[in-house]
């Protein structure tokens, strides 16, 4: 943050200047005006916000406009009814807290300042229609105060927006992989099978519709959730993308085509020119990881998963895919079971052992798209891409049993059993990943208190 910023104290006796400027008549009447007709006011700013396309984006999801209409209200309201240095002091900092969230969900400045040039039109135009003889000077003070608000709000929105771009910024070298070499080998193998599940049913004459997806195999899922983005910007993303595109929504649908289709796409012709396509993509994949290095923060040294480091943009990167791409993902809380007696009855370093071969088990179970974090301690959080609420339930339950029936070992040639209890929400479009973390946290926190060993499926509203 910038040492040049203005202080809490420097904009408080800023905004006293303000009232001070103005008759106390003209506030009181700014501020029953606004009281009067505060629903409308923030009625009609959400119904002209949700004309414009970007803007609706933001705020179409139905929580949002409860919640927010709510508090439009009460804002307006508030920044007129401060007369005190104390009471002006909370409404500062409450507008750097609407920054901040601003800058969570990356809503972009332009909209914000429209919403705030729509609220001071429509006041305005009341205190004209209301009160003409007075509106020459009520109508500055009521512009000068959300002028006030706003440049707190852009004060906070931009020092919360440079952390995320520096945090987005080291997470796109590091994104690409658990450890890049095996990565590397890993997603080749990934290509190649399947290639080769592909040719297997080509042969079989299987219908268009019946072949793998490329977009939807492991490998596919890893390089658009997580290849594409760490790789950004390098020539070689989009060539594997245009690929993988030519490949689904091309290649695949002229499946079965045999030697004497009419149009002169024989099958061979297909064949070679899907092995052309795929070879292009483990080429430029090549070219691609000999790029980068490997990273190493952002992971936790113990099991190897990411830390929480770049949870919030991982999260933001997921929330957009999501609503780019009519998509959905699910965050999977996941705490272990009485753990604590773990390394009361074998020791701390047995602990670490158990927590490290939890880490290993969902990491082979989890999809090469999805994300596996440690959150601290025994908690643990996994964020499953491209699944709907049934697939990802069945997947946490699915989880569930595979920890219930692992054998842990410990030193000395002794094992364990061990449970987890799980805490799964679902993208329900709300912007704000928090609100997605606070439900699946709710929901593990049930999963606790009604015997644990067990999966419990967040409300969709919080
Ligand atoms: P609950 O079923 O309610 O989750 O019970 P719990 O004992 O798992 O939960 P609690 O949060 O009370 O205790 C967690 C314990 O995990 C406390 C601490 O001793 C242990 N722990 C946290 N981090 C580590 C670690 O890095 N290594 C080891 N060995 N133990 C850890
Ligand atoms: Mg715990
Ligand atoms: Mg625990």
């Amino acid at each position: 943050m910038s040492a040049y910023r203005l202080t809490l104290e420097e904009l408080t006796s800023e905004w006293q200047q303000r009232l001070d400027s103005y008759p106390p008549s003209i506030r009181q009447l700014t501020v029953q005006t606004a009281e009067r007709h505060k629903e409308e006011l923030a009625t009609h700013f959400y119904a002209a916000m949700l004309q414009h396309r970007e803007a609706a984006q933001f705020l179409s999801h139905e929580e949002v406009k409860t919640r927010l209409s709510a508090s439009m209200a009460n804002w307006i309201t508030n920044l007129y009814a401060t007369d005190n240095a104390a009471d002006i002091q909370s409404v500062i900092a409450h507008q750097s807290k609407i920054g901040e969230v601003h800058a969570r969900i990356s809503i972009p400045v332009h909209l914000v300042l429209r919403g705030a040039r729509l609220l001071k039109h429509h006041l305005i135009t009341k205190l004209q229609q209301e009160h003409p003889e007075q509106a020459a000077m009520a109508a500055p003070f009521a512009a000068s105060l959300i002028d006030l608000a706003m440049e707190v709000m852009s004060q906070a929105y931009s020092s919360s927006h440079d952390r995320n771009s520096r945090a987005e910024e080291s997470y796109r070298l590091f994104a690409v992989a658990q450890n890049i070499a095996s990565e590397k080998e890993k997603q080749r193998a990934a290509l190649l099978d399947w290639e080769n599940q592909l040719m297997f049913d080509v042969a079989m004459n299987l219908a268009a519709d019946q072949l793998p997806r490329l977009c939807a195999s492991e490998f596919g899922l890893w390089f658009r959730h997580k290849g594409a983005h760490g790789f950004e910007g390098s020539v070689e993303t989009g060539l594997i993308l245009d690929a993988m595109n030519r490949i689904d929504d091309v290649l695949l649908p002229l499946f079965p085509a045999r030697q004497s289709d009419a149009d002169g796409q024989n099958g061979m012709q297909l064949l070679r020119e899907l092995r052309e396509q795929a070879k292009s993509i483990a080429y430029h994949l090549d070219l691609l990881f000999e790029q980068n290095n490997e990273l190493e923060s952002g992971r936790d040294v113990l099991t190897r998963l990411l830390n929480r480091k770049y949870l919030s943009v991982v999260l933001n990167r997921q929330i957009t895919y999501a609503r780019e791409s009519g998509s959905s993902f699910a965050v999977l809380s996941m705490d272990l079971d009485h753990f604590k007696n773990i390394n009361d009855s074998y020791g701390h370093e047995a602990g670490d052992l158990v927590l490290q071969q939890f880490a290993s088990l969902m990491l082979n179970k989890s999809r090469a798209g999805d994300y596996l974090f440690r959150m601290g301690g025994e908690e643990f959080l996994m964020i499953m891409v491209d699944v709907d609420e049934n697939r990802a339930l069945r997947a946490a339950e699915k989880i569930r049993q595979l920890v219930a029936a692992e054998t842990f070992r410990l030193p000395q040639d002794a094992t364990l059993q061990l449970t987890a209890s799980l805490g799964l929400a679902v993208f329900n479009g709300h912007p704000d990943y928090q609100q997605l973390l606070r439900r699946a946290d709710a929901a593990l926190y049930q999963a606790k208190h009604s015997g644990r060993n067990r999966a419990v499926l967040a409300s969709a509203a919080e």
